[in-house]
């Protein structure tokens, strides 16, 4: 007993000094399904919440090529230069499934990667998005924790991982490309609403004069949206990540945005209502694990979906059942 909380003590101290290799560790408990590890990560983080909160937490996303990893490796740099400490934690849905992660590349971010100011994390994987956005969270406090100011959660634009990023940032970038189908612009709608900027990367090269009609296509689609209160209005920049271009007019638009949310309080109110959301979340994802890990139910629940398959009971009344069964 006494060991363990020596131990637990011990990560609080390191991480609080900024100790990169407590910060992974404690990071690495987080995702662990080992309950004493769970309890462990718990303990840490409830010490250390009061050192957590001061960075601004910008979630960033597009399709795979787009230039994530690029972009975000300039703008790490050039933050770092800036005197800011960044981390950046990077979520794939699809390597939940394949295992092979299309961020998994040893090689994105090299530059950044070298800096002792960055801290970079790709998410675990094998996790469903639930536990997924449970972890990411906790590791958002932790790297603040340990000093970082600016958190960088990255995904890729697929599925709902951008709605999770979303709901645990302060500032929302879409990346996107000039030239993209209508298709495909259809498909970014509910994405582009979420957004607080727009950057439109590849703005170099043959690319650019497309780059620049893009931007102003998006900037005029943006006006049909409806004008948003205590914040600024969504902007669309250009960028060049290869070329290291427009990525400070991102950065300056983005310290703007915090400082209005922050004089209209915005800010305070979106993280207390993502403090709900996570609340809330962490509440159906522990009651639906018990219910499947339930004995009764681990029995019946089998019959009753074949049942359900063949058309021989309606779902509604399996859940009804299952839930009864649940619950005496
Ligand atoms: P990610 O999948 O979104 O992380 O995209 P990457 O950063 O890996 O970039 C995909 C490809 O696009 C790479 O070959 C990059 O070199 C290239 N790329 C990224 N940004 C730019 C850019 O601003 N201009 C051009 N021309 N190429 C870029």
């Amino acid at each position: 007993m006494k060991r363990k909380q020596l131990a637990t003590q011990h990560f609080i101290d390191q991480i609080r000094a900024g100790n990169r290799f407590a910060l992974s560790q404690a990071i690495t408990l987080t995702e662990s399904r080992l309950e004493a590890d769970q309890r462990k990560a718990k303990e840490i983080i409830e010490a250390l919440l009061p050192s957590t909160g001061h960075s601004i937490r910008v979630g960033i996303t597009g399709v795979p090529g787009v230039g994530k990893s690029t972009l975000i490796d300039q703008f790490g740099v050039y933050l770092i230069r800036q005197q800011q400490r960044v981390a950046v934690l990077s979520i794939d849905p699809s390597s939940q499934k394949s295992k092979g992660s299309i961020l998994g590349d040893k090689t994105r971010m090299s530059q950044l990667s070298a800096l002792p100011q960055a801290y970079i994390r790709p998410t675990a994987t094998g996790s469903h998005l639930g536990g997924v956005a449970q972890q990411t969270r906790e590791t958002i406090l932790l790297c603040e924790a340990a000093g970082y100011n600016i958190i960088i959660v990255e995904t890729v634009g697929v599925g709902q991982s951008e709605t999770m990023v979303r709901n645990m940032t302060d500032f929302f970038l879409l990346l996107m490309l000039a030239g993209a189908g209508d298709e495909l612009q259809g498909m970014k709608r509910g994405i582009m609403e979420m957004a607080d900027a727009l950057a439109i990367n590849k703005a170099d090269g043959s690319n650019l004069t497309a780059a620049q009609q893009a931007q102003q296509d998006y900037q005029q689609a943006l006006h049909l949206f409806p004008p948003v209160q205590n914040k600024l209005n969504p902007k669309v920049f250009t960028c060049s990540a290869l070329e290291n271009r427009g990525l400070e007019e991102i950065w300056v638009f983005i310290q703007q945005f915090i400082q209005q949310a922050k004089k209209t309080h915005y800010f305070s109110k979106q993280r207390q209502e993502q403090q709900l959301g996570w609340l809330h979340e962490l509440i159906n994802l522990q009651l639906s694990q018990n219910f499947f890990q339930h004995a009764t139910i681990k029995h019946q629940l089998p019959s009753l979906e074949q049942a359900v398959i063949q058309g021989e009971m309606t779902a509604r009344e399996a859940a009804e059942r299952l839930l009864k069964a649940f619950n005496t």
